[in-house]
């Protein structure tokens, strides 16, 4: 007998007809996400494969080499959280930090900010230290407040997107060692298209993500961690507090058990697994200059049309630039123009920069010459209308 149980009739009045989906055509040139190499798409576009196919397997232990060598790390940790670059993020804190810890927070942007808010979710005693939004810190600076709080974690930004600042980072990671506190590093706008040593530079834990300098889509953030690390993960007297985010839990998929943990967004792995492959077939220290190249050519041409920049060339991060909003001039209203009848993103400000600066990203693909005379064209003929 088939049961009669009556079901509730669908409501079938939509109220409006929904098109197959067509996404206008966009050069991003903001802070994130950038345009996708179309091979990388191509890559997302085949078939999924089950995420315990052999095939698969061999597919993980490749996105990890290549994780590796972008980073110049042999971390046996080395593994594309699923999620976007905050997951990482969230990752590194999550699996190190344990209640009652002292965190020292390095904020001279945003998202020095995000990583203060999150060392505090997991019950981390935070101090800070801060400098300008347009700043790096000194290495004397680092070390008064690494003596002052005597932290067991220092977090950073390599490369903050919301100032446009590459951190030196000669001497960092040394001090951390002198004062027995590991490090973590945000690469997430630096991973592809700055220079970055994980292991040269004594960097215990770092992340990243995928849709920046590595020239695929949102949704995966690559993660890292060294023995030392590895080492206070161990030694936690409490869980994880975090299931997802686990990295014990997560190294018995990725590493040789190769038990379920979670369902692998395996498409996003097999965009990320050809973007690297893209990087490594580059060269990295080639895909460095070129992001070099091309941010100079950039910044000299805005120099040029009369335009600031916020940072000093010294301190400059090659895959973002923040250019100064000219008094008298409704930066949010240009960006928009841009937007609308260019087809062109460029980011506005954050925080202490809102209104302040524009934020033009070349990061990955978009990192060329075309795009640097693109923008540089349409900064010339459509800003005087502004
Ligand atoms: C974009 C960004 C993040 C966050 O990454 P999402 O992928 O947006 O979650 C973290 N840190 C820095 C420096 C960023 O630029």
């Amino acid at each position: 007998m088939t049961s009669t149980q009556a079901l509730p009739s669908v409501n079938n009045t939509f109220g409006k007809t929904v098109k197959p989906i067509s996404v206008p055509k966009r050069h991003l040139f903001g802070p994130g996400p950038s345009n996708a190499n179309p091979l990388v798409l191509e890559a997302l576009a085949l078939q999924p494969v089950g995420h315990l196919d052999p095939y698969y397997i061999d597919l993980m232990a490749e996105v990890q080499d290549l994780l590796r060598y972008s980073w110049q790390t042999t971390n046996r940790l080395t593994l594309p959280m699923s999620g976007t670059g905050s997951a990482a993020m969230e990752a590194t804190l999550a699996n190190i930090v344990e209640p009652g810890d002292t965190v020292l927070v390095g904020i001279k942007g945003y998202f020095g900010n995000r990583l203060f808010d999150m060392a505090g979710r997991y019950k981390a005693n935070v101090q800070t230290i801060k400098t300008d939004w347009g700043k790096a810190f000194s290495l004397e600076q680092i070390e008064k407040a690494l003596k002052e709080h005597n932290p067991s974690v220092f977090a950073l930004v390599h490369a903050e997107t919301s100032t446009g600042v590459c951190q030196p980072m000669e001497g960092i990671g040394e001090l951390c060692r002198k004062y027995n506190c590991l490090l973590i590093l945000d690469t997430v706008t630096s991973l592809g298209g700055v220079p970055l040593f994980i292991d040269e530079w004594k960097v215990d834990l770092a992340y990243s993500c995928s849709q920046k300098g590595l020239s695929c889509p949102p949704g995966l953030g690559p993660f890292t961690m060294n023995e030392r690390a590895e080492n206070k993960l161990k030694s936690r007297a409490s869980q994880v507090p975090n299931w997802y985010l686990d990295v014990s839990l997560l190294n018995k998929y990725w590493g040789s058990d190769r038990v379920y943990h979670h369902t692998a967004p395996v498409n996003m792995n097999f965009g990320m697994r050809e973007a690297l492959r893209l990087l490594l077939d580059e060269g990295l220290e080639n895909s460095w200059k070129r992001h070099k190249d091309n941010a100079e050519a950039l910044w000299d041409g805005l120099e040029n049309l009369g335009l600031q920049l916020h940072v000093e060339r010294r301190l400059r991060l090659p895959t973002l630039t923040t250019v100064r909003i000219p008094n008298g001039i409704d930066g949010k209203a240009f960006a928009t123009h841009l937007l609308n009848n260019h087809g062109i993103e460029i980011g506005g400000g954050l925080g202490d920069l809102g209104g302040k600066v524009w934020r033009i990203g070349l990061m990955g693909y978009n990192s060329k010459i075309e795009n640097v005379e693109l923008l540089l064209d349409i900064f010339k003929s459509e800003l005087p209308k502004f």
